[in-house]
């Protein structure tokens, strides 16, 4: 499965200044008191991968990501989110030079009151490009393997052979299973 390597952001919500993260190899887990900016950041991994509903960021409009000011700091202008993902060998995406080891960079990138615009590997590319890139259940802004807050009592409660099925799922093999089903009736 693609594999999420770094997360960079700017005037992202409570992420006024530049942060970079790294993300490594397996499990990933964002502890920290209430209001740091936990929801913030899986909010920021969705948005780049084309989430265009503004209530699932939390807010009634798609600028309300754009940092708003505190009593102290100005509003910014711009958000900006960038992700840093690697494709599976062999990946072909229509449209988009992948690096050397299959390396992909999607930026994301949005004005008050000029909407948003995406770039993959330095090049402009539409949303729709960007969604086909994340179109993968396992991949996308929707993708179980983003587990927020609330979410992991579900998991912890599920019955097994559910419990499995989700971390299937977000391990990215789920769709092995129905490749397979096709391949065995043929
Ligand atoms: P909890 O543990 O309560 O779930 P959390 O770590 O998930 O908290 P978030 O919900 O990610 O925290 O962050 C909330 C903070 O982000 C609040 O202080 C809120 O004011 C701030 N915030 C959200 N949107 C913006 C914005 N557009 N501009 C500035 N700050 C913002
Ligand atoms: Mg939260």
């Amino acid at each position: 499965a693609m594999e999420l390597r770094r997360l960079k952001l700017t005037g992202f919500k409570s992420f006024v200044e530049p942060t970079e993260l790294r993300i490594e190899i397996g499990l990933t887990g964002i502890v920290g008191p209430n209001g740091c900016g936990k929801s913030n950041l899986l909010e920021a991994i969705r948005w780049v991968m084309g989430e265009s509903s503004p209530k699932s960021m939390r807010g009634g409009g798609m600028d309300d990501v754009i940092f708003a000011g505190t009593a102290t700091r100005p509003a910014r202008d711009f958000a900006e989110v960038s992700l840093l993902a690697v494709q599976p060998p062999g990946t072909v995406l229509p449209s988009i030079d992948l690096g050397p080891e299959g390396e992909l960079e999607v930026v994301r990138r949005i004005e008050r009151g000029a909407g948003s615009a995406y770039r993959a590997n330095g090049r402009d590319v539409r949303a729709k490009d960007v969604s086909l890139i994340f179109a993968d259940a396992a991949t996308g802004p929707h993708s179980p393997a983003l587990v927020s807050q609330g979410k992991i009592a579900a998991v912890i409660a599920a019955r097994p052979a559910e419990r499995r099925a989700m971390l299937e799922e977000a391990a990215g093999i789920a769709g092995l299973h129905v490749r397979r089903k096709d391949a065995e009736q043929k």
